[in-house]
């Protein structure tokens, strides 16, 4: 087998044909045309097609249809969330908690609040990845207004106990922010039973289109947020702008597969993972990275030792898999998740992230266990340690 093979579904996933083909519809509607804030019959057409996808990424978490307000994807959730949620809760406090390990979205959204005055704690994971909820309640102040800490981690994979931090937040009076885009679809979120207040989605994380996602707020626990854009009424004031009638559908039909595959899709795909896992960690100087128990059905992230990070990634270049992180890896720099759970710089570097989703296949992932052995057998022979 020597055709390409696309391993990188933490970073998107294709468009279901149920997906493209609700969009196609929507975007040939004449009754969908319209501008969905007019007033006119047009524009209530145009709002009344909008509407089931609401219910349908509300039913995804176990939220109510107006609890969602639709973003252009999981970053502008997430910086809605962070900068909106702080600058409106400030007269209470302005502390806020986060981890080392989370999405630059987090990360950059909490060094702009830092730049506002705003003080953060950055959570150190232990050796598994894993932000303890202990860490978290130790770090809460008098003045911490909301924690930040993704469902599943995008880089390892590794999934955070939510309900137990959910639990801290809630005596504590803090909110909390969950970054889901890795865990819809693969875990199941129920919002209301693990306690939180606001959470990030994307749709082209889960079979939907890129530039479309959503922001979930608790109804009774953060009804507001200070707006990141001003404009038109619009999302209750909180995202103004047209809406993207097309796009939401999208993401609504993107939701309501992922909700009835949860429980046929995830145990499939840990198959093929742990046939990957089994296939990699019996090679030799090749090491998980992250906890091998609290871990998402669709991410293996391990280092290759004795091999350097470029030429390895060369020798596998027929696959379409990211070394570390996707968004660190232009940098030439080593992943800052993986040097945060203490992995030398040399191993962080020649390390790859491989996620696997519903187009993936046991030959897909026995190719790259193959080229994996020859490339570092390959490279050790050529340049030994
Ligand atoms: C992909 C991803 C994002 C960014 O989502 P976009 O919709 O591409 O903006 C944010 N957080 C996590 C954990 C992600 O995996």
């Amino acid at each position: 087998m020597s055709e390409p093979v696309y391993l990188d579904y933490a970073a998107s996933t294709p468009v279901d044909p149920q997906v493209a083909d609700a969009m196609d519809a929507c975007l040939r509607d004449p009754d969908a045309m319209a501008n969905a804030a007019a007033t006119h019959w047009a524009g209530r057409a145009a709002a009344a097609r909008a509407q089931p996808a609401r219910e349908q990424v509300a039913q995804l978490i176990g939220a109510r249809a107006g609890e969602i307000v639709w973003t252009s994807g999981a970053t502008e959730a997430d910086n809605l969330a962070l900068v909106g949620a702080a600058r409106f809760q400030q007269q209470r406090g302005r502390h806020i908690i986060t981890a080392l390990t989370e999405h630059p979205a987090i990360l950059e959204s909490c060094r702009s609040l830092q730049a506002e005055g705003f003080q953060v704690s950055y959570l150190s994971p232990n050796g598994a990845g894993l932000v303890e909820p202990e860490s978290v309640a130790a770090a809460l102040r008098e003045d911490t207004v909301l924690v930040s800490l993704a469902h599943v981690n995008n880089e390892l994979g590794v999934i955070h106990d939510i309900a137990a931090v959910g639990a801290i937040c809630r005596t504590h009076g803090a909110l909390l922010h969950v970054d889901a885009a890795q865990s819809a679809g693969r875990e199941s979120i129920d919002v209301k039973a693990q306690q939180i207040d606001l959470l990030s989605l994307s749709a082209h994380k889960m079979y939907g289109p890129k530039g479309i996602g959503a922001l979930f707020l608790d109804a009774e626990r953060c009804r507001r947020v200070s707006p990141l854009l001003h404009g038109g009424g619009q999302e209750r004031g909180l995202r103004p702008g047209t809406l993207p009638v097309h796009q939401v559908v999208g993401m609504g039909m993107a939701a309501e597969l992922a909700r009835a595959r949860l429980a046929s899709d995830p145990p499939a795909i840990l198959a093929l993972r742990r046939r990957l896992e089994a296939g990699l960690l019996a090679l030799p100087d090749v090491q998980l990275n992250g906890s091998p128990e609290q871990r998402s059905c669709h991410i293996v992230n391990v280092r290759v030792g004795g091999v350097e990070g470029e030429s390895l990634r060369l020798g596998l270049r027929r696959f379409a898999l990211s070394s570390g992180s996707a968004c660190a890896a232009e940098s030439g720099e080593p992943s800052p998740v993986l040097r945060s759970l203490g992995i030398a710089d040399h191993l962080a570097l020649s390390s790859l992230r491989i996620s696997l989703g519903r187009g993936s296949t046991a030959a897909e992932v026995d190719a790259l266990v193959a080229a994996v052995d020859a490339t570092s057998q390959r490279l050790r022979a050529l340049a030994p340690a």
